[in-house]
Order: C-alpha cells, then structure tokens, then sequence
C-alpha cells in the first residue's frame, strides 16, 4: 500500500456489496465494530433556520447555507459550463448547500468554501449511484462539489476577518450570472436584446417564455430611447444575482452547533422527530429486499446505530468534521465506498478525506414529496482534498459519495 494510507485509516473500509474482497480482508483486523463504537471525534452538526434578514447569497461567509442561489466565493473565476451540467441529463445542476470551511493553518486557505450542486431528477441520481463505484478519468456525475479558497490577501475581500454576519461581499462586481437561474455564470447573452445573460440555451429558453419575449422588446425600445438622451443609459441593466426562475430550493441558512451538546438533552418535543419520520418509512421495506440479496443483519445493525445517533438530534441536516479520523456515519452497510472507490484528487492526486455528510432531513426542508420519482437518498458524503491544495481553476471539483436507500437503487 502507498505511504498516506495510514492517514486514512479513518476512511474505514468497510464491505460493501461490490466484490472488492481483497480490500476488505486488509481492514478486518481493525475491528469491524469500531464504527459503531469510536465517538470521540468531536461532530458540528448542521440544521436549517429561515435566513433572519436580507439575502443571504450576497455572503459568502455566511457560515452554511442551503437552497437559493449561491455565494460566489470568487465572484469572477466561476465554474465552466462542463463542469456545472448534469453528467446525464445535461440540465444545469441546482444549487444544494454551501459550507463556509476555511483552515486556519494554511494562508492560502483564509477564506474557504464547499459548493453542492445536484440535479433534481432522480433518475439521474440513480445512474449517478451507478457511475460513482467506477473509476473513470471523467466519471459522469449528477451531483458535483466545488472547492473554493483564497488566502487573507486577495481582490475581492478586505483582509479583516469575515464578520460573517451576511455583511461580508466581494468588493468588486463578480461575473454576470445566469437570468434564469441566478446561479452559474451568464456566458451566452440574449442576441436580441444584448443585456440578459444565460448559463444555458435551456434557461434562455425558459426565460424567453416565462416572460422575456415581451421584456426583451421593452429592454431594446428603452435602451434606443435612453441611448439619444446620453448620460441616461445604464440605469436598465439587469439585475444581477436574482434569479427568476421558481423552481430553486427554498434558502436557508445553516446554523450550526456542536454534536456533544445534545449528549444529554434527548429530543424533548417528539413533533420533531416525527415529522422525519416520512422519509424513513422506507427503511422496513428496505431490510425485507435486503433479506434477498443482501445481509440484511449487517444493514440493521448499522441502521440501528445510524439512527440512536441521529436520534438525538433529529432535524440535523448536515454533519462536518474535518478530522483525518472522523468518519462519516453511514446509514446502511450496503452501498459504501471501499478505499479503493475513492479518487484522488483531480489536481494534486494527493488523498482526499471525509470532510462532511448530509442527510435526507434535507429534502423534507425543500419540500421533496415522497413519490418515486422524488430526489432521495440515504446520505450524502463529501470527500476533499487533504492537502486543501491549489490549482490553476478557481473552483475545484471535489468528490462525492451518495448512499442511497437499495428500495431505490434496485431496479
Ligand atoms: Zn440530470
Ligand atoms: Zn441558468
Ligand atoms: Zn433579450
Ligand atoms: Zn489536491
């Protein structure tokens, strides 16, 4: 095995239901169990609150945020278009979460943000499930995270730490977003009207008919007008960063708090918990196909721990540590990577590391009905580089590992 390896030994291996055996005779004599057992790492736990004031979008250092549109760490240097579309589908992602994550030890990591993105459709999430165990230079993916980071001294940000109160904004104006969806950058441009901008021919197409076919006109007939009043021109810009489509994910902010402090305070007010219990109906369902075509004790078992620890916090959406021993906690035993299914990193080929989770409590806050058809997934596990290294690109595609419940991932 290659040197880095024994940093990692916090990536558990664990067996999954792919015939990697070789890999996981290596890690039996470690102890299966340690999963269950090992809680010494201390986990931020994350939950969902109504943004308090003003648009969150407009802070990046705003600490977590999810839904809406996004806070451009970089507001120039924002992700290609191959980067920002479905894997399958071709549609451009929606904005999922952000997570404002700097390391204080590094400089060039003063400032640093995670960005999810993920397609909506479930099918997409279902051959995304599929693509994720191989390990493709390019795998195809419909769900995608960026790494964003810039040192203390940087263009965009005074050198004062972050108040991080939603006050902290670029100081100088970022690219030109998207009309439609105010997320991705806005590289293609209406050819009638010049002004609005799009990601994709897709939202421009959607624009034109939710509305701008009539506004466009209005934008030409004004800028004609104003254009033999000089001086009188540039108050009809676009707005920029407001998206007008309605189908985003609803905003809200992330507050977080510290796993250990629901040690002791169970969960007094059960409408809490059951609230969630929607999501998890599927679970028995679950372990009766497991019966079939897996070990259904080995997914109990973990299920069983997955949810004495959710229990204290129910409404947790996201759980971070950035710890080269923390784990992420699985939900099921089926459907987990080995070591052998994470990359490298794209830039630096160093290792990456476990750095957060989100769970499903996530979509019942966006308001994700439970047919079919609707996004789901058991958790979400976001690996990053461990180095937190530099690249040429601004936004740096990190890697994720999405556990779904097997209900859904077999046919
Ligand atoms: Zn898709
Ligand atoms: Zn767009
Ligand atoms: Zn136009
Ligand atoms: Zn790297």
């Amino acid at each position: 095995m290659e040197s880095g390896v024994n940093d990692l030994k916090s990536l558990r291996i664990t067996s999954s239901d792919d015939d990697e055996v070789l890999v996981e005779e290596i890690e039996v004599e470690e102890g299966e169990d340690e999963d269950d057992e090992e809680e010494e790492e201390g986990v931020t736990l994350g939950f969902v609150e109504k943004p308090k004031k003003t648009l969150l979008s407009a802070s990046p250092s705003v600490s977590k945020q999810s839904g809406g549109v996004p806070a451009w760490l970089d507001p120039v240097d924002l992700p290609r278009e191959q980067a920002r579309i479905c894997g399958f589908c071709g549609e451009p992602l929606e904005f999922l979460l952000q997570v404002y994550a700097p390391i204080s030890e590094k400089e060039s990591t003063f400032h640093r943000t995670l960005f999810v993105f993920m397609c909506p459709s479930m099918s997409c999430l279902l051959r995304d499930q599929h693509e994720q165990w191989r390990r493709d230079e390019n795998p195809r993916r419909s769900l995608k995270v960026f790494r964003c980071q810039l040192p203390r001294s940087n263009p965009f940000y005074s050198s004062e730490p972050p108040r991080r109160d939603g006050t902290d904004k670029p100081l100088s104006i970022g690219a030109a977003l998207c009309s439609w969806c105010g997320t991705w950058k806005g590289d293609k441009i209406c050819s009638s009207c010049r002004r609005t901008r799009y990601c994709s021919e897709k939202h421009q197409g959607m624009h034109w008919r939710s509305g701008h076919k009539n506004d466009c006109r209005q934008i030409i007939t004004s800028s004609e007008a104003s254009a033999s009043t000089p001086g009188n021109n540039r108050g009809k810009l676009p707005a920029i960063g407001k998206a007008t489509c309605s189908t985003l994910w609803p905003e809200y902010e992330i507050v977080i708090e510290d796993e250990l402090a629901f040690d002791t305070e169970m969960c007094e007010d059960n409408s809490c918990a059951t609230a969630l219990v929607s999501k998890h109906d599927k679970i028995d369902e679950t372990f009766q196909l497991l019966s079939d075509k897996f070990e259904a004790d080995d997914n109990k078992k973990s299920w069983a721990s997955f949810e004495e620890r959710i229990a204290k916090a129910p409404e947790q959406v996201l759980r971070y540590c950035r710890d080269l021993k923390a784990k992420p906690l699985w939900p099921l035993s089926v459907g987990r990577p080995s070591e052998a299914h994470l990359p490298k990193c794209n830039y630096c080929k160093g290792p990456l590391c476990y750095e957060f989770q989100i769970m499903p409590q996530l979509l019942y806050y966006f308001g994700v009905g439970n047919d079919p058809d609707s996004l789901d997934w058991a958790t979400i596990v976001v690996y990053t580089c461990v180095a937190s290294c530099e690249a040429s690109v601004s936004y740096k595609e990190e890697f994720a590992w999405v556990q779904l419940y097997p209900t859904a991932a077999i046919p």
